[in-house]
């Protein structure tokens, strides 16, 4: 059974009336960037809780989660309201393999985020390990209007910080915004256009792909992937793409 640990809500930073950054304190142990922990709230007795990617580094003081209100799913429009002082439930053991210490040796990382799925990238490139093991760091990140395109503050620290060894894309796919591509990640990357932005291929050779989010977004740039033969990463079989699928 699961020892629940005891979380206070620092801060709920709302994006818009659906996306929301909630910060916490908890006694969590150490946990590697990329990874998620279930969080949860007791709904009428029972403990209702689901996994969540990190988006803060470790070693921070606060944990952060960064999600949508799925309105008709049991928890996120409780954890929605959550506010200042509030109780939340964490569980002890953080999980996940969308870690840098999973990945395969590459020359380029292409980071492929859908929506709230930027969280784990976004604490992977806080750290210091991913820009010791790759030579081009290639952050895509999709989202429906420009108003969704939360933390562009923090990427922008990020490319400032690492200037010539990231490319940042964001994809709106829903609104025609100057400097960023109309179009969903597979399309991107099938028509070319990704690596025309990157100024970078992508290639069995030189490129491990890592993808977070929609179950849709994961199977079509699988599929556009093996088409090149790309296949996916495991621990007894190497390979040139890692997923974490989020719905
Ligand atoms: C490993 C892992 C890490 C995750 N990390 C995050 C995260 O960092 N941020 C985040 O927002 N979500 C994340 N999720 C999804 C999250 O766990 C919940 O499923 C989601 O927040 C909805 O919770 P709920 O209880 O309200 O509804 P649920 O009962 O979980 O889901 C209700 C329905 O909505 C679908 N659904 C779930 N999430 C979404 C979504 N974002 N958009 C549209 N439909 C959805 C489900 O497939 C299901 O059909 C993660 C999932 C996994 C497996």
């Amino acid at each position: 059974m699961t020892k629940w640990l005891k979380g206070t809500v620092v801060e709920n930073y709302r994006w818009n009336d659906r996306l929301t950054s909630l910060k916490f304190n908890a006694p969590l142990g150490q946990f590697k960037a990329g990874q998620f922990v279930r969080v949860g709230l007791e709904i009428e007795g029972d403990i209702v809780a689901r996994p969540y990617s990190l988006v803060n580094a470790p070693g921070d003081t606060s944990l952060e989660v960064y999600f949508n209100i799925v309105s008709e799913g049991p928890l996120t429009p409780p954890l929605f309201q959550l506010q200042k002082g509030d109780d939340l439930l964490v569980a002890p053991n953080p999980a996940g393999f969308l870690t840098v210490d999973e990945l395969p040796e590459a020359r380029d990382l292409w980071m492929m985020a859908t929506g709230t799925a930027i969280g784990p990238f976004l604490s992977i490139l806080k750290g210091n390990e991913v820009w010791s093991r790759f030579e081009q760091v290639v952050l895509c990140y999709s989202v429906r209007t420009k108003e969704e395109l939360a933390y562009a503050d923090s990427i922008q620290e990020i490319v400032g910080l690492h200037t010539d060894q990231i490319c940042f894309i964001p994809l709106i796919t829903r609104e025609q915004i100057v400097d960023t591509l109309r179009m969903r990640i597979p399309a991107a990357i099938e028509s070319g256009d990704l690596e025309k932005r990157a100024g970078i291929t992508i290639s069995a050779s030189q490129s491990h792909m890592m993808m977070c989010g929609s179950g849709d977004m994961i199977r079509d740039v699988s599929t556009v992937l093996e088409s090149r033969g790309m296949h996916k990463h495991r621990r007894r079989k190497p390979g040139h793409y890692s997923t974490e699928k989020y719905h």
